[in-house]
C-alpha cells in the first residue's frame, strides 16, 4: 500500500512514521511513504503558498495552484485516480471502520491543511474524502494524517507480526478489548486473574469476552447497540448490568 502526503512539513511526516512498526513496514516494503513538500510547487520566488482570504478576516489561506500541481504530479503515472483525503475538523470522524475500509486501497493521498485552511476550489477538484480525527482544532493536518496512516497501516497484511494480530483489538468486533496482564504475577499486591494462569483455553476465552463486554458497558455503552452480540453475551449483560438490548441498555 502506498501513502502520499501533500504537506508543508514533510520532515514531520517522515520523522513520525519512519519509526517503530510503521518504520519497519516501510523498510520491509509492506507500505511506502512519500511526503511531498507543497512549497516545491510554488511559483513564487519566496516559495509562498498562502495568501489573504477574500472577504477579509484573520489568518491566511493555502492557495489552490501549488496543491493542484503537486496532486497532478503525484497521480500522473497512476492507472486509477486514488482517493484523496483532506484532513479537516469539518470531516466525517475517522474510526476503525474507516481505517479498515481505506486499508483495501492501493494508493492513498493525504492533503494536510494549515493556517485557516485551503482554498475551497482545489478541494472541490481533487478531494474525495473529508476526514477529521475529532471535534477539536489543531494547527495543521500532519498529526491527523499520521494518526490515520498509522491506524490504516497496521491493518495491511504483514505489517503486524503474527503474534500481534489486530484481530482481538478494541473496535475490531465492535467492543473494547479485555484487560491485559504480563509478568510479574503479583504487582503492588494485585494478582493476575487466576483464570489466565489456568491454561484452560475455553475458560480464558469466555473470561475475556465477558471482560470485553463489561468494559464496553462501563466505558462506551453506546457501542453495544451496534456490536454483534450472541445469546450468551446478552444474558451476561442482562444478568450483570441489567442491560436490555431492546431498550438499548437504557434501563
Ligand atoms: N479554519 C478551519 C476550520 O475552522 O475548519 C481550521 C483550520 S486548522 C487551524 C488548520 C488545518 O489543520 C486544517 O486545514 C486541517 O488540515 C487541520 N486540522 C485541524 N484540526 C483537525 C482535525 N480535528 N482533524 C483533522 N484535521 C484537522
Amino acid at each position: 500500500m502506498n501513502f502520499y502526503v501533500m504537506t508543508l512539513f514533510p520532515d514531520m511526516i517522515r520523522d513520525g512514521l519512519n519509526t517503530s512498526i510503521t518504520g519497519r513496514a516501510i523498510a520491509q516494503g509492506r507500505i511506502s511513504l512519500n511526503a511531498v513538500d507543497i512549497r516545491d510547487y510554488s511559483t513564487d520566488k519566496y516559495r509562498h503558498v498562502d495568501d489573504y482570504p477574500y472577504g477579509g478576516g484573520a489568518g491566511m489561506v493555502m492557495q489552490p495552484g501549488p496543491i493542484f500541481d503537486c496532486y497532478t504530479d503525484l497521480v500522473k503515472n497512476m492507472e486509477k485516480k486514488p482517493r484523496v483525503i483532506y484532513t479537516t475538523p469539518q470531516g466525517r470522524v475517522f474510526s476503525q471502520a474507516v481505517a479498515r475500509e481505506l486499508s483495501a486501497e492501493e494508493n492513498l493521498i493525504f492533503l494536510c491543511g494549515h493556517y485557516e485552511g485551503v482554498d475551497e476550489r482545489v478541494l472541490e477538484e481533487i478531494v474525495t474524502d473529508h476526514l477529521s480525527i475529532g471535534d477539536y482544532v489543531l494547527t495543521g493536518g500532519e498529526l491527523p494524517a499520521m494518526v490515520m496512516i498509522d491506524a490504516i497501516s497496521r491493518l495491511v497484511p504483514g505489517v503486524l507480526s503474527n503474534d500481534t494480530s489486530a484481530q482481538d483489538e478494541s473496535f475490531q468486533d465492535g467492543l473494547l478489548e479485555y484487560p491485559q496482564y504480563t509478568r510479574p504475577e503479583e504487582f503492588h499486591g494485585r494478582k493476575v486473574p487466576q483464570v489466565l494462569l489456568s491454561g484452560h483455553h475455553a475458560n480464558i476465552r469466555r473470561w475475556r469476552r465477558e471482560k470485553s463486554l463489561e468494559r464496553t458497558w462501563q466505558r462506551r455503552p453506546e457501542l453495544l447497540e451496534h456490536a454483534p452480540l450472541d445469546k450468551k453475551d446478552l444474558e451476561f449483560l442482562k444478568r450483570s448490568f441489567g442491560y436490555d438490548s431492546e431498550s438499548s441498555g437504557k434501563l
